[in-house]
């Protein structure tokens, strides 16, 4: 059987701009084998700056603008490190990633576009907003234009950018009904200064029609909550004050040790720095060969080429020049829906420039959205059935990889009843049970195969995971065993990920309160990271036999990671919930163990899902409970309404207790298979709410979601 390629060497693309973001999507259509590929972003999504106006203008979502780079690097086969790089080591071979520690690369690519001074000015920090990174600023203007009652809007920086920002904020707060808006545009000099005519003319009409005041030859020397004082003691009223000025390039490039002009990183035409490994590209590169202004353009031209010179780089090949191109036609929106058209000095205006800019841009991001699905071929040669199990969905990871209720309950009823007098567990709880000297141990193993190709997160939840069947016992997390699978890799690589997943797994424990005392690695078709923990019980260990009708419910985290996790897998789920499913995931569960100290019955939520878990509380305690609030992650609703599912769910649909009540998505995520799920416990009725809100105090999005009845079977009420 053909053995998958050992992976030899790490590229590591650093920022999710323009070029980068091409550059994944070529690199999904043909991935060069043996390349492990890492993308660093602050955020989940890099917002395309050639819609920005028109967002800001009301003509697109912010769904429009950004580019969904967790799906992106799915379709590449690359982890996303959802982090800021802070440093650069080219000697060593590492990036600083905030938050994170080092992350070594062999090739590494530098596209963190610029930052702004604005901050610099007085009081611009705690009372402005950069428009760049547009991320921030996107959020900022979206919540301005749907609340303000005082439209006053500043805009410091009189270039392209500028005005353009300022006719979209008009024509935004014009569409909303505030025709009494204010906005003015300030510059040092003149606003437009570096158009000539006709086209500066036709700019400054179109900042007229928009009732844009231009405030030029203008130093600005204070920003406050609502107003800009200029140097000349003028001062302009501002509720919103925003800049497009002052591009700066980010410090930590200059302190890499590598060549700069003004704080850019200097490349030649390979697009290589003075680091032959190290490649830089878009705004925060400087073209030393045939220097260029910043613009996104240049960004997206340098694509092909930065792909093509990665690929030669890593596999020894020749590398091509980037040739840029003299002059580029600017498409410019004036507010409502024109536009300009600008290149070498002719300028014209109108709708049909406006839809044309429109066309192209969502062009631009139909490659984003519309990703080939990479569906691996059977082989021509294989038994029955090969094809078909191929061509189904694929089997979900994590929790969802987890082998079926029934086959468990089957294969475990041939285990002979424990005899020992030291080993008091039950068949059902979440942990066995120790018991030495008096003194109550539990323990527990769980492995996962990875739900991310980020090891490091990977490691977070598989530790997160396995601590949750001691803290179901209301023990105390004490010592760890760690079972890792990796990939088939080069030592080195395999010196770097198990450095990455001992640090990530260590903090975690540490954090648990306890220790990681031995392991196990080995290497194999897919990573999987595993746990074996126990736990110290002060007191009778909590267990799923315990519950009486009356209790109340708490859930500690809301559910559906499986159906969101499966579909990120197959490139259905959007990069923020995904993002927001990882973190509820990493949520360690020990003080939520300690507040649900006093709970009849426990159990954590995985693999069998919320109902699966609540039948084992019900059958150990022989009761039935009644579903009526059940807290969901963002997006999990619309993927199930989609029919999104795990591959265990029919598994855990005939392993659960009987659920009634209305079909539909909510009652089938709660057959959804959980990775790092919350805690679920029943505790005594006049204690429920105090408790619910110890946890939520702590920090815990937990909810009451029910009650146990008397009977048997589950039933949902909404
Ligand atoms: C209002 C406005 C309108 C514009 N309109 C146009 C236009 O119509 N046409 C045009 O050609 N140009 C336009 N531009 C210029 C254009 O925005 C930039 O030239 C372009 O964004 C540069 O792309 P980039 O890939 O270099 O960086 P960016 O697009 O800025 O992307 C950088 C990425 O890196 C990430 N990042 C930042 N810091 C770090 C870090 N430390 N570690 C990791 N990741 C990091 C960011 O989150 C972002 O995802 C406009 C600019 C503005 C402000």
């Amino acid at each position: 059987m053909k053995k998958p390629v050992p992976l030899t060497r790490d590229l590591v693309l650093i920022g999710g701009g323009h070029t980068h973001a091409l550059v994944l999507r070529k690199w999904g259509m043909a991935p060069l084998p043996g390349v492990r590929l890492t993308v660093i972003n602050p955020g989940p999504t890099a917002p395309y700056s050639g819609m920005l106006p028109g967002f800001v203008a009301g003509h697109y979502s912010r769904d429009d603008l950004d580019i969904d780079l967790v799906r992106l690097c799915r379709f590449a086969g690359a982890r996303i490190i959802v982090g800021r790089a802070t440093a650069l080591d080219p000697q060593a071979r590492t990036i600083t990633v905030d938050g994170r520690g080092d992350i070594a690369y062999d090739v590494a690519s530098v596209d963190v576009g610029i930052t702004s001074d604005m901050p610099m000015l007085p009081g611009f920090a705690d009372h402005g907003i950069p428009a760049k990174p547009l991320g921030r600023f996107s959020a900022r203007w979206e919540a301005f234009r749907a609340e303000t009652a005082t439209p006053q809007v500043a805009v410091i920086g009189g270039g392209v950018a500028g005005a353009e920002l300022a006719m979209a904020m008009a024509h935004a707060l014009h569409e909303r009904g505030h025709q009494d808006a204010a906005v003015h545009l300030i510059d040092r000099g003149k606003v437009l200064g570096d158009f000539a005519p006709p086209a500066r003319d036709r700019l400054l009409a179109a900042l007229d029609d928009q009732g844009v005041v231009r405030v030029e030859g203008a130093d600005v020397a204070e920003v406050t909550a609502d107003a800009v004082h200029l140097a000349d003691g003028r001062r302009i009223e501002s509720r919103f004050t925003t800049g497009a000025a002052g591009a700066q390039p980010q410090g930590w490039l200059a302190e890499t040790g590598l060549d700069c002009h003004a704080g850019y990183l200097s490349v030649g035409p390979t697009l290589q720095t003075s680091s032959a490994h190290v490649f830089a590209v878009g705004d925060c590169a400087h073209l030393g060969f045939d220097p260029r202004p910043k613009a996104g353009v240049f960004a997206v031209r340098e694509a092909p080429v930065l792909h093509h010179n990665l690929v030669a780089h890593l596999s020894n090949r020749p590398l091509r020049r980037f040739k840029p191109q003299k002059d580029y036609l600017k498409l410019i929106s004036l507010g409502g829906k024109t536009a300009l058209a600008e290149k070498l000095g002719t300028a014209r205006r109108g709708r049909l420039l406006w839809r044309w800019k429109d066309r192209i841009d969502r062009t631009f991001m139909r490659r984003f959205d519309d990703l080939p699905v990479m569906t691996p071929e059977a082989p021509a040669r294989a038994a029955t059935g090969v094809a078909e199990t191929i061509g189904r969905t694929p089997p979900c990871s994590g929790c969802g990889a987890k082998v079926g209720g029934s086959a468990l309950v089957t294969a475990l009823g041939g285990l002979p009843v424990p005899g020992r007098a030291d080993v008091v567990s039950r068949p059902g709880d979440d942990a066995a049970v120790l018991s030495m000297g008096g003194t109550q141990q539990v323990l527990s193993t769980d492995h996962l195969s990875a739900v991310t190709e980020d090891p490091a997160l990977m490691a977070r939840i598989a530790a997160n995971h396995a601590l949750g069947d001691i803290w179901a016992m209301g023990a105390a997390p004490q010592s760890a065993l760690v079972s890792v699978i990796l990939p088939r890799m080069t030592p080195a690589l395999q010196t770097r990920t198990l450095a990455e997943i001992t640090r990530a797994a260590s903090e975690v424990m540490a954090q648990a309160g306890a220790e990681i005392v031995g392991g196990h690695t080995t290497q194999g078709a897919e990573t999987t990271l595993g746990f074996t923990v126990t736990g110290l019980a002060e007191a009778a260990p909590i267990t799923v036999q315990g519950a009486v009708s009356g209790d109340a419910l708490i859930l500690t985290k809301p559910i559906g990671s499986g159906t969101i996790l499966a579909a990120e897998m197959r490139g259905l789920a959007r990069g923020p919930d995904v993002l927001a499913c990882h973190e509820a995931m990493v949520q360690g569960q020990g003080d939520a163990s300690r507040l649900l100290r006093e709970a009849r019955a426990m159990t954590d939520v995985t693999g069998f899902g919320l109902a699966g878990h609540l039948s084992a509380i019900c059958r150990a305690s022989g009761t039935g409970a009644e579903l009526d609030a059940v807290p969901l992650l963002p997006g999990a609703l619309d993927l199930a309404r989609a029919g999104v599912r795990s591959t265990l769910f029919d598994d855990n649909v005939a392993h659960a207790l009987p659920v009634t009540g209305p079909e539909g998505p909510l009652r089938d995520l709660l057959f959804d298979p959980q990775t790092g799920g919350g805690l679920l416990a029943a505790v005594a009725g006049d204690a429920a709410e105090e408790t619910c809100a110890a946890l939520c105090a702590a920090g815990y999005p937990a909810r009451l979601i029910g009650r146990v009845t008397e009977g048997t079977g589950i039933s949902l009420q909404t």
